[in-house]
This record gives structure tokens, sequence and C-alpha cells, in this order.
């Protein structure tokens, strides 16, 4: 009765390490849209060392940056040289490296140049140039991005709020990764540069009007018509990313960092934990097991990316002023600062904060919490 154990919608990386991970064991279609894995590129390709040995795609760096400079809107500077070691990869690289895995596990097939273009209870509609034909999966899974339409096909709950994002790469000669704060260049997120050899990758995302800044921004730096992409940040991850034989993985569960709005690390941690909930549900024949899933990706990073929400809630409430009290403090701490940094986990550092406390009375005067007190119980009893 079934063609499959498992149908992936979506051949980014989330799909394609879910691939990998249950393709011996488990027959598995993944459909992806699009002619090419990891084409078009919509990422910046700034990730940490975990998120590489995680993915084990080594042979996607570029380069390794360790110095970012984060500037204030009133043009103070902070630079931050982390222990941590941080990497600009080729993110089509990436992509490939870990579907020419996928592809080779016995078990997986891929239907490029496919789409998924709507479900019939168990089974999925594809359209490719033959024409349609339906799969039928006793396992679905949405890693179909940012929009995804399997969230919507199983009338999954939102994701909190979505950031529109654009990007080109302009010449450039400096080395380090910048990050820009202000109201007037990216009220509800920040833009980065993100050098390569000779050029550099130039974006931003922003909650409103985020072409308009992206130009006023670009503008600083080139006047030249310039090839531009354009792609979602889904922050705020769904309340639930489980109904009955449904999960959605990656950006489509929106898995991704609030602060940064980098998603690899957490898309692939939980493609790794949907992949033991899927393996449990077919040997067992239980298809209750999928909740599994739920539970042990919510244990992993649930709690990070709910404190990189209220974050970002933060961030979106702050002014100009405080934005610049904030780039100073970060000059002041800069050692505890270097030596604590995690991108992937940014908590860690406030935990570590949290132990001097002329740290957090700095803190507390930055960003006074009468403020937001409101905000915080919100955030907690919501
Ligand atoms: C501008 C920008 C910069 C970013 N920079 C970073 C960064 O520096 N570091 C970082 O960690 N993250 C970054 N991210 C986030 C990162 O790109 C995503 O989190 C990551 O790509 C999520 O992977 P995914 O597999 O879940 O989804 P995707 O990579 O979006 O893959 C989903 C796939 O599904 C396919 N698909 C969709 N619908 C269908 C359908 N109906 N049928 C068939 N196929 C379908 C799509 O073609 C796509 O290939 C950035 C995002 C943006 C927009």
């Amino acid at each position: 009765m079934w063609d499959f154990d498992v149908v992936i919608i979506g051949g980014g990386p989330t799909g394609c390490i879910l691939a990998e991970e249950i393709g011996d064991e488990v027959s598995v279609l993944v459909v992806e849209e699009d002619k090419e894995i990891g084409k078009p590129i919509r990422c910046a390709g700034f990730v940490s060392e975990r998120c590489i040995k995680e993915a084990d795609a080594y042979k996607s760096i570029l380069k390794q940056k360790n110095k970012i400079v984060i500037h204030s809107p009133k043009g103070k500077s902070a630079v931050v040289n982390t222990k941590e070691n941080l990497f600009v990869i080729k993110r089509d690289k990436f992509d490939q490296i870990i579907f020419k895995r996928a592809i080779k596990k016995k078990k997986v097939e891929f239907e490029l140049n496919t789409k998924a273009i709507r479900n019939d209870g168990n089974a999925i509609l594809l359209r490719n140039k033959d024409g349609l034909k339906t799969v039928r999966a006793r396992i679905i899974v949405g890693a179909d991005g940012a929009l995804s339409n399997v969230a919507k096909w199983f009338s999954f709950p939102p994701v909190n709020t979505n950031l529109y994002a654009f990007q080109t790469y302009i010449p450039h000669n400096k080395e380090e990764v910048e990050v820009f704060w202000g109201k007037d260049i990216a009220p509800s997120f920040f833009s980065w540069i993100i050098p390569e050899n000779g050029t550099a990758r130039i974006g931003l995302a922003s909650q409103e009007n985020p072409y308009f800044y992206f130009k006023n921004f670009l503008n600083r730096f080139t006047d030249e018509k310039l090839k531009i992409t354009g792609g979602v940040i889904p922050i705020g991850a769904r309340k639930n990313t489980v109904k009955g034989n449904v999960l959605l993985v990656g950006d489509a569960a929106g898995q991704v960092k609030p602060t940064s709005g980098g998603g690899l690390y957490t898309g692939i941690t939980c493609a790794k934990e949907a992949a033991n909930a899927i393996k449990e549900v077919i040997f067992s024949e239980d298809i209750k097991k999928l909740s599994k899933y739920e539970r042990n990706w919510r244990k992993k990073i649930g709690r990070e990316l709910y404190f990189g929400m209220l974050i970002h809630k933060i961030r979106c409430r702050i002014s100009d002023e405080e934005r610049d009290r904030f780039v100073s403090f970060v000059s002041h701490c800069k050692e505890l600062v270097e030596n604590n940094i995690d991108i992937d986990y940014l908590s860690k550092i406030a935990k570590k904060m949290w132990k001097y406390p002329a740290t957090w009375r700095e803190i507390l005067c930055i960003i006074p919490p009468y403020r937001f007190i409101p905000l915080v119980i919100r955030s907690i009893f919501k």
C-alpha cells in the first residue's frame, strides 16, 4: 500500500541530513523542486565549527573568521576576537556534500525538479516535466523551508515572526565580519558584511520595509546595479511540529536562532532527532512514537530558541541610545565576551555574565528592567 516509508518534501540541508540518517534502514523519497541541490543560494554562510562538524562538511569552508566588529548606530564599534572558531562557507557546496552522502544510501531516492503541489490524505501529489503523479508514504516530512506548504496543508500553527532578508556581493578589501545595528539601518534585526576573497556578502534582514533599508545600506558602499537575492527567515518555532504521521523540520518548523537568523546548525540538530523518532516508528509500527521528536528536539534546543526570541523582542524595543551603550558595554567586557561567546548557544554567555554582579548591574543600567518586565512575564507564561 505504501510506495515509501517516508517522503521528505525539500532537499535542503535538513531534508538531506534526515535522508542520510535513516536511508540505510528506511525507504525514503526526497522531493526537491529545484534542478540542482544547493542553488539558488539564499544564505550569508557564516557558521560555527560545531555546525560544520554536525554536517561533516569541512570541504565547504572558504575562510575562518574569528574577528567580528559590531557597529552601533552612532558610530561606536566593538571588536570581538572570538575564541570559538567561526567559518565562512560556500553554501551550495555545503548542501551538495550532504546530498552526495544521502544519495549513496541504499534506500534513498531523490526526485529533483519535482514539486509537491498538494496532499490528498496520506498521498502527496507531485508535478514534474513528465506530468503529475501521486506518492504514498507512512510518514510525511515537511523540510520545505520557511514558506512551508506542508505546514499549510496540515494546518500547523504559524511561526512567531517572518523576517525578510536581502543580500548581494560587493568588492571589499577588509578581513573582518561586520555587523551594523540601528533603528535607521535595520529596525528589527541587523545588517552584515561577510568578506570572501576581494568581495563580501552584504545583507540585511528586517520585519518592516526590508528592501528599502537594504538599498539604503547598500548605497553606503556602491551605487552599481547588482544581482540581489531575497529570502525569508522564520523565527519563533511553531507551537507543534508533529501531527499524526506528519512532521516538520528545519526552517519549515521555525527551528532558527532568533538572535542571528542562523538555521543550519539548529535545523541539522533537529533533523537528527527526527531521524531517531522515525526509525523507532518504522521498527515498532507505532506512529505515536513520532511525538518523541517533538519532545527531544525541544529538550536539545527549545530553551535556546526561546531565550533567543526574548532577546529578539528586547532588541526590537530598545532605542538607538541603548544600542550605543550596549556596544560600549561589549568593549568593556571584551575578555568575558571573547572567551565565552558561542553563536549557537548565546544563553551561555548570559549565564556566565550573571556570575559577575558588576556586569549585570551594568546591563540593567543600559536596558532598564522596568521597561521589559511585562515582556519577560508574558514570555514566561505564554
Ligand atoms: C539571507 C539569508 C542569510 C542566511 N544566513 C545564514 C547563515 O549565515 N548561517 C546559518 O546558519 N543560516 C543562515 N540562514 C538560514 C539558512 O539558510 C536556513 O536556516 C537553512 O537553509 C534551512 O535549511 P532547510 O533545509 O530547513 O530549508 P531550505 O534550505 O530552505 O530548503 C528547503 C528546500 O525545499 C524545497 N521546496 C520547498 N517547497 C517545495 C515543494 N513544494 N516541493 C519540492 N521542494 C520544495 C526548496 O526548493 C528548498 O531547496 C540564512 C537565511 C537567509 C534567507
